[in-house]
């Protein structure tokens, strides 16, 4: 009867001992998960293609030999291109303010 009792009392002490590791196990191992899931939520949020470029932006301009309205893309300001009426040559303007002001515009 008291051997009984002494392992019976053992066994709950290594119980005792055995749940706060289990516990710190299950803790890290949830942890690991949440941020290898989080890792992976920010990896495909800063690797995932952008979004198509369909906002480029487009200046309007004049052209100062035939006087047509031109359309060109905003990147290539201050760059020479060539008017598709005339066929001159001519530099677009660095912004679309510099450049004849665009109808509407404020
Ligand atoms: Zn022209």
């Amino acid at each position: 009867m008291r051997i009984e009792k002494e392992t019976g009392i053992a066994a709950c002490y290594g119980q005792a001992a055995m749940l706060p590791l289990w516990a710190a196990m299950t803790a890290l191992t949830g942890i690991l998960l949440l941020g290898g899931v989080a890792a992976l939520a920010i990896g495909s949020y800063f690797f995932w293609p952008p979004r198509p470029a369909q906002e480029e932006v487009f200046y309007h301009f004049q052209c100062p030999a035939c006087g047509r309205k031109l359309r060109f893309r905003a990147r290539r300001a201050g760059k020479q291109g060539i008017c598709p009426r005339c066929r001159k040559r001519c530099t677009y303007p660095k912004s679309s303010a510099s450049a004849q002001a665009q109808p509407g515009g404020s």
